[in-house]
């Protein structure tokens, strides 16, 4: 069985996200999405809300038969040791992921050299897409819903408005 993990930040899960998802679930037969829980990188959702957004989204898109969603923390390539992976996914969007994720890449693999990461291209209408540009755009109120799935525009807005609020 070929399993896949696919590792990141989801703060929050974007529709470039999604679409890296679905992509990388019909390529394995089993894909985990990884919520990386790294205590040195403050996320605007905690560990819980993020999953809950995936989980939430797989749902809206009846996609759970064959891709997962749990958070962890640590190397990419232990946890796709602990869930008997044999793939990482990542995207790229521009050049600019490139240097990074080259180095990732080659890192993890000289680690454990039986995990391979496998890279999807950011179809072009996301590749400007990033969970930072959500944030900012949701901070100040802005419109999100051409940048995230509609099941959870509200949760954004909801969350920067408690933030305001504090
Ligand atoms: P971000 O970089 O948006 O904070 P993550 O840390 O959650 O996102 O990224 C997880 C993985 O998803 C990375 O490989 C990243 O390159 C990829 N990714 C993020 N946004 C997009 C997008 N719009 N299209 C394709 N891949 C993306």
């Amino acid at each position: 069985m070929k399993i896949g993990i696919y590792p990141g930040s989801f703060d929050p899960i974007t529709l470039g996200h999604l679409d890296i998802i679905i992509r990388a679930s019909k390529l394995v037969d089993e894909l985990v999405i990884g919520v990386l829980n790294n205590p040195a990188k403050k996320t605007v959702f905690n560990e819980a809300e993020r999953v809950q957004l995936v989980e939430r989204v797989l749902k809206e898109y009846k996609l759970g038969s064959n891709i997962k969603v749990e958070a962890f923390n640590g190397l990419s390539v232990d946890f796709a040791n602990k869930k008997n992976a044999s793939f990482i996914v990542r995207g790229l969007r521009a050049v600019t992921d490139f240097d990074y994720e080259l180095q990732l890449a080659q890192t993890n693999h000289k680690m454990k050299p039986d995990i391979d990461t496998i890279f999807f291209t950011t179809r072009l209408e996301y590749s400007y897409l990033s969970s930072s540009t959500v944030r900012e755009i949701a901070s100040f109120g802005g419109d999100i819903k051409l940048f995230v799935p509609e099941c959870i525009v509200q949760s954004v807005y909801d969350k920067y408005k408690a933030i305001r609020s504090v």
